[in-house]
C-alpha cells in the first residue's frame, strides 16, 4: 500500500452497520423458519453472536479473535467448515450487496468514500460515478483484505473492505493472498511507510552530472524503500509489483526532481510558455499539504517523496 485511508468509510458507518444488522436478522429468521436448528446451525449462530460487535462495528480494524475462533471451531478442510461456509454465505451475502440496484449497496458505499485513487498502488483512479441517463456509471472494486473465501462472516465487515483497482485486486496481485499468515500493509489501519526515490540506474554510483539531472531519463530508476525488518511492507511491495509498475512513471519522478535540481530548466519552460508555473502547479498539490491533497492525485505520494528527497542530494 502507498497511502493510508483510515477514515475512508467514516460517512458510511451508520448506514452500513444498520444494513448488515438488518440482513443478518432477516437471514437468521429464514434459516430458523424450518423447525429446530441442526446442531451445526446453532453452533454457527452462537459463533456469530459471540463475535457480533467485532464483525458488525465499522471501527473494527482487526479480526484476529474471530478468525482464530472460527478456525478452531470449524477447522479448515472439515465437513463442518464447508457447511458453516454455506450458512455464512447466506447470512453475509456479498453478492446481494454488490449487485443490488436500490437501497444501500456497493455503489452507495463506494460513492461515500472521499478517496479517489487506489491505496495499494496509488496509480489508478478509484472514483465512483453513479448510473444516469447517459452513462452506465462505474465504481472501484472492493477488496476483502481478509479473503471472504476463507472467512465468509467478514464479507460485509466495513473494516475489511478496501476500495481498490482491478489490477491490485486481481489474480496477478492480491486477490486471495492470506494476510493473516502472510502480513501485508493494511490501508485502513497501518502507516504508509513505503517511500520513493529517484536513483541512478542499477545501483550505479552518483556522478555530478547524474546529480544535476543533466543525463537522459534512462540513466535513472525509481527506488521504493521499505523500513528494514518491516515484513508487511516488503510483502506489499512484492505482491503489488510496485517497483516494476512505477518505472512507467519515471518521467514524472525525473520531472519533479528537476524542478529543484535544475531551476534553469523551469525558467526555460516559463519563458517558452510565457507565464510562471508555481511549485503547486507543478506538483498538483501544495508542498505543505495539510489537506493531504496528494492522496487524491495518482502518483501523488511518489511526486511528494521524490521532490523532498531530491532537495537533499
Ligand atoms: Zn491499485
Amino acid at each position: 500500500m502507498i497511502i493510508d485511508i483510515h477514515d475512508v468509510w467514516h460517512a458510511a458507518s451508520v448506514k452500513h452497520e444498520q444494513y448488515v444488522r438488518a440482513k443478518m436478522e432477516a437471514a437468521w429468521k429464514k434459516l430458523y423458519r424450518v423447525g429446530p436448528p441442526t446442531p451445526l446451525l446453532a453452533q454457527v449462530y452462537a459463533f456469530i453472536r459471540k463475535h457480533e460487535i467485532e464483525i458488525v462495528c465499522a471501527s473494527t480494524r482487526s479480526y484476529i479473535a474471530s478468525a482464530r475462533d472460527y478456525d478452531s471451531q470449524f477447522p479448515p478442510g472439515s465437513v463442518e467448515r464447508t457447511t458453516a461456509e454455506l450458512i455464512l454465505n447466506k447470512v453475509f451475502n456479498y453478492d446481494m450487496f454488490r449487485d443490488a440496484r436500490i437501497g444501500w449497496r456497493a455503489y452507495e458505499l463506494c460513492a461515500s468514500s472521499p478517496y479517489r485513487v487506489c491505496p495499494y498502488c496509488h496509480l489508478v483512479p478509484t472514483d465512483t460515478k453513479k448510473k444516469d441517463a447517459d452513462n452506465k456509471g462505474y465504481r472501484p472494486q472492493l477488496d476483502h483484505f481478509i479473503t471472504k473465501a476463507d472467512y465468509p462472516f467478514l464479507a460485509l465487515s466495513l473494516g475489511n473492505l478496501v476500495p481498490s483497482c482491478g489490477d491490485c485486486n486481481g489474480p496477478a496481485m492480491k486477490h486471495e493472498v492470506r494476510v493473516l499468515t502472510n502480513a501485508h500493509l493494511f490501508p485502513l489501519a497501518d502507516t504508509a511507510v513505503l517511500t520513493f526515490k529517484l536513483r541512478p540506474r542499477e545501483g550505479k554510483p552518483w556522478s555530478p552530472l547524474l546529480k544535476a539531472l543533466r543525463l537522459p531519463l534512462d540513466e535513472y530508476e525509481i527506488l521504493i524503500d521499505t523500513p528494514s525488518g518491516n515484513v508487511a511492507a516488503q510483502n506489499s511491495l512484492q505482491t503489488f509489483q510496485l517497483t516494476d509498475r512505477y518505472q512507467n512513471y519515471l518521467h514524472e519522478a525525473y520531472r519533479v526532481a528537476k524542478m529543484d535540481k535544475n531551476p534553469a530548466w523551469l525558467r526555460t519552460i516559463a519563458t517558452k510558455l510565457g507565464f510562471h508555473l508555481s511549485l503547486e502547479d507543478q506538483l498538483g498539490f501544495p508542498i505543505e499539504d495539510k489537506g493531504m491533497r496528494f492522496k487524491n492525485i495518482p502518483q501523488g505520494k511518489m511526486r511528494l517523496d521524490v521532490y523532498v528527497d531530491s532537495r537533499k542530494w
